[in-house]
C-alpha cells in the first residue's frame, strides 16, 4: 500500500515539474527512465492520473480532441505549444493582451484558449 501511495507521488511530482502536459503514455515513458520506477505498469500510471484528477492535484488537458494530456492544477494561467513533428506539448508563459479587441460588437468573453503549433527546439534541431 505504502509502494502504492509513494508511485502516486511520484507520479504527481513528475508532472509538477514537467515542462509541459503529458499523456499517460507520454508520462509512462517518462517515469520509466527513472531506475526506481523502471518496471512501473500503465495501468498504476492510469490510475494514479484518475486519482489525481479526483483528488484535485491534476487536470485533463484536451489540446487534440480524442488526446487527453494532464498536468498540475496549481499552475498559474498559461497556453500550450504542440510540436508538430513530436506531438509534444510545452507550457507556454505569459498571455495576450487585448484579446478583447477580437469581439463582435456587444459579446463578453468569459474565457479564452490559445493554442501555439511548430516545431520544438530538439525537433528544429534534428530537421
Ligand atoms: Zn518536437
Ligand atoms: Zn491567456
Amino acid at each position: 500500500m505504502s509502494e502504492n501511495k509513494s508511485k502516486h507521488q511520484q507520479v504527481i511530482e513528475a508532472l509538477a515539474v514537467a515542462d509541459g502536459p503529458m499523456s499517460a503514455n507520454e508520462l509512462w515513458e517518462h517515469l520509466r527512465s527513472n531506475p526506481s520506477l523502471n518496471s512501473i505498469g500503465i495501468a498504476t500510471v492510469y490510475r494514479s492520473l484518475k486519482k489525481g484528477v479526483e483528488d484535485g492535484e491534476l487536470v485533463p488537458v484536451e489540446l487534440e480532441s480524442g488526446s487527453v494530456r494532464y498536468e498540475s492544477s496549481g499552475l498559474q494561467h498559461h497556453h500550450h505549444f504542440l510540436c508538430s513533428t513530436c506531438s509534444r506539448a510545452y507550457d507556454v508563459e505569459g498571455c495576450v493582451k487585448n484579446l478583447e479587441k477580437l469581439l463582435p460588437q456587444g459579446f463578453e468573453m468569459t474565457r479564452h484558449e490559445i493554442l501555439l503549433y511548430g516545431l520544438c527546439a530538439d525537433c528544429k534541431m534534428a530537421g
